[in-house]
C-alpha cells in the first residue's frame, strides 16, 4: 500500500518516462535518482563526463609495432586523448584474424610510452584479467555486455570500464549491466552506444542516437558514441560523429587506420589520419556551438 502511495507521488515527475519508471528504481548505483551529479570517469588524467569530452581513437586491431605507433602519433596530433587498439578480437568467424593477444597488448603499451596516451582495449574473458593490468580503460564489447561473471570481476578491480551496448539490448539491459560492475564497488563506468541490429541494411548497425539523452536522463554515467561500428562505412562516420557530439554525448570512439585497404579487421569503417584530423576540428566547433 505504502509502495503504491510513493509510486503515486512520484508518477507526475516520472510520467514522461513511464515505460522505464518502474525499472528506474533498480538503478541503485548508476541511477539519476541516486546521484543527481554526473559521474566523472578518470582514465589516467583524462576525464570523461560532467562536461569533459573524450576522443578515443585508434585501429580496430593492433597489427604491428609500426602500425600502432604511427596511428597513435597521428591521432594524438589530431586531438585524441585516449588510444584504442584491439588485441583480443571477438570475430564472427573463427577463421578470421583473432588479434595479436598478449603481444598486441605489449605493442599498445609501447605506443602509450611513445605518446603518453592512456590505452583502451577489449577484454573478452575473466582469465585474461592479469594481462590487462596496464590497460587504462577496460572495454567490454557488445557481444559480452551480458557476460555477468566478467562484469562482476571487472567491478572488483575498481578500474575504469567502457561498457558497449549489445547488438540487441535495451537501454534497461545496458544499465543493469552497468549495475553488475558498480554493485561491486566500481563507480568508473562509461556507457557506449555503438548501434543496434534492425532491418536496415544500408548500414552495419543502426545508430540509436536517442540513447544518449535517454541514458543521461536515467543515469549519471558518461555516455559516448562509436559511429564506426554503428555505420560500418568510413564515409558515414563524420556525419554521425557530429550528430553524436551535437546531441550531448560525452565523447566519441572512432576507428582510425593508416592503411584501411589492408587492415586486418574493419578496414571499410576506418578513417585515415587526415580524415580524423578534419573531423576532430569539426567536433570541437560543434562542441563550442552547443556550449551553455
Ligand atoms: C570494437 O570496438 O572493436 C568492437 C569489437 O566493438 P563492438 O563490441 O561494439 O562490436
Ligand atoms: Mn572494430
Amino acid at each position: 500500500m505504502n509502495d503504491m502511495n510513493n509510486y503515486g507521488e512520484k508518477s507526475c515527475e516520472m510520467r514522461k518516462y513511464m515505460y522505464v519508471s518502474e525499472k528506474e528504481e533498480q538503478y541503485r548505483c548508476c541511477g539519476r535518482q541516486q546521484h543527481r551529479e554526473d559521474i566523472i570517469v578518470k582514465t589516467g588524467s583524462v576525464k570523461t563526463g560532467g562536461g569533459n569530452f573524450t576522443m578515443i581513437a585508434g585501429p580496430c586491431s593492433v597489427e604491428s609495432e609500426e602500425q600502432i605507433i604511427s596511428i597513435a602519433k597521428a591521432v594524438k596530433a589530431a586531438g585524441a586523448n585516449l588510444l584504442r587498439g584491439g588485441a583480443f578480437k571477438p570475430r564472427t568467424s573463427p577463421y578470421d584474424f583473432q588479434g595479436l593477444k598478449a603481444e598486441g597488448l605489449r605493442l599498445l603499451k609501447l605506443a602509450k610510452q611513445e605518446t603518453g596516451l592512456p590505452i583502451v582495449s577489449e577484454i573478452m574473458g575473466v582469465n585474461d584479467l592479469e594481462l590487462f593490468e596496464d590497460v587504462d580503460l577496460l572495454q567490454v564489447g557488445a557481444r559480452n555486455m551480458q557476460n555477468f561473471d566478467l562484469l562482476s570481476e571487472l567491478g572488483k578491480t575498481g578500474k575504469p570500464v567502457l561498457l558497449k551496448r549489445g547488438l540487441g539490448n535495451t537501454l534497461n539491459e545496458l544499465l543493469m549491466s552497468a549495475e553488475y560492475i558498480m554493485s561491486k564497488g566500481d563507480t568508473q563506468v562509461i556507457l557506449c552506444e555503438r548501434g543496434i541490429r534492425t532491418f536496415c541494411e544500408h548500414t552495419r548497425n543502426t545508430l540509436d542516437l536517442s540513447a544518449v539523452p535517454v541514458l543521461k536522463e536515467l543515469s549519471c554515467l558518461p555516455v559516448i558514441v562509436d559511429p564506426s561500428h554503428a555505420t560500418g562505412y568510413a564515409r558515414l562516420v563524420p556525419p554521425m560523429a557530429m550528430a553524436a557530439a551535437a546531441c550531448g554525448a560525452d565523447g566519441l570512439m572512432i576507428e582510425v587506420h593508416n592503411d584501411p585497404e589492408n587492415a586486418l579487421c574493419d578496414g571499410p569503417q576506418a578513417l585515415k589520419p587526415d580524415e580524423y584530423l578534419k573531423l576532430s576540428d569539426k567536433i570541437s566547433r560543434i562542441r563550442k556551438a552547443i556550449e551553455d
